[in-house]
């Protein structure tokens, strides 16, 4: 393999492009580092894209690339570009980082609605001494986990530790000790009938969107709560407002938005019962990102399989 071969980073803005480039000094040397919109870059040259959001057609103008890689976890981003170049295969950025900060953000998040923070929160800002806010306990909980992927599975298992019963729903079967598993649409009101606390790690594709919607609200218990660090689109905005405002819902952590940043008018601003983040829940650090991006051109280089690549026929 050459020795000049280029990779452009649209991440974090041109300000991190200084990060990366250290980064990727110490990891591949080798490695010509270049912010996507340099003027300067021979497209030809470019064999790596390290992206979020990338611009509609800039990959499909380097001819020559070999591995595009999803600076997150999800690929949505990426598939929204009309002129992607399909034959390039695209690495989906899932670090333990990734998974660690994933499984503290769930656990917290659970903890948080059992135990009614977002009511307290708002009982506090509204002057009021609300002492019969005591929530409920972990040991008598059952989480529902939709996605038993690589962070659904991580989140599950400190969940357990945690003291939650915990349940998973996933396409294909798993079996995962201390853990209650179901699969597919068959099973799905099976497991939401469990589900006290629903939490969506599902990706983004043509099935998983607006999943938690009217009908599979229904199906949770009543006053159940939920956690979305999926994506906005699983969600019927319409849905969840209805439901928390008829108490069928009791409270929600909602940290994935269909607008991100959401729009300074949006109901989830100011709500009562939902704690909103933006789109925080697990984002790894440059360094452990730049590590796994080096093994993977490394693999790439090497004719190896490359890690957690997107699969098109499934759709994630
Ligand atoms: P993954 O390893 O690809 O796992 C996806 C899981 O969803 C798998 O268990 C899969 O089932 C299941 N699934 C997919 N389609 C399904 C369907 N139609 N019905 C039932 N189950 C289905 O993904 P991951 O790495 O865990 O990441 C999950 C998502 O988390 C990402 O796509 C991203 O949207 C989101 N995320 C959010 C943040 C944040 O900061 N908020 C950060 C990282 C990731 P099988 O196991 O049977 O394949």
């Amino acid at each position: 393999m050459g020795n000049c071969e280029t990779l452009v980073v649209k991440s974090g803005g041109s300000g991190a492009l200084t990060e990366w480039r250290c980064e990727f000094d110490r990891l591949a040397p080798e490695l010509d580092v270049r912010d996507w919109d340099d003027p300067d870059v021979d497209p030809d040259a470019v064999s790596y894209a390290l992206v979020w959001q990338p611009s509609p057609g800039r990959l499909a103008a380097f001819r020559h690339l070999r591995l595009i890689i999803s600076a997150v976890a999800g690929v949505d981003h990426i598939l929204a570009d009309p002129d992607l170049p399909k034959h390039v295969p695209i690495m989906r950025m899932v670090t333990p980082e990734t998974a660690e900060r994933m499984a503290d953000f769930v656990a917290m998040a659970a903890l948080a609605l059992i135990r009614q923070l977002p009511e307290l929160m708002s009982a506090q800002r509204d002057g009021q001494w609300l002492a019969g806010l005591t929530g409920r306990i972990a040991a008598d909980t059952t989480v529902g986990i939709m996605g038993l992927g690589r962070l659904g599975l991580h989140a599950a298992l400190r969940l357990r530790a945690v003291g939650f019963r915990v349940a998973g729903w996933s396409r294909g079967r798993k079996i995962v000790q201390g853990v209650t598993t179901y699969a597919g649409p068959e099973d799905l009101p099976r497991f939401l009938a469990e589900s006290q606390v629903l939490v969506n790690l599902l990706p983004d594709t043509s099935e998983t969107a607006g999943i938690v919607n009217s009908k599979t609200i229904a199906l949770l218990p009543a006053g159940a709560s939920l956690i979305n660090v999926g994506r906005g689109s699983h969600i019927v905005e319409n849905a969840l407002l209805d439901a928390l405002d008829t108490h069928r819902l009791s409270n929600a952590i909602i940290d994935v938005h269909d607008v991100e940043p959401l729009a300074p008018s949006h109901a989830f601003w100011h709500h009562p019962r939902i704690i909103m983040t933006p789109h925080i829940a697990s984002i790894a650090s440059r360094a452990s990102r730049a590590q796994l991006a080096a093994s993977a051109i490394r693999a790439v280089r090497e004719g190896k399989p490359v890690p957690f690549l997107f699969e098109p026929t499934r759709g994630y």
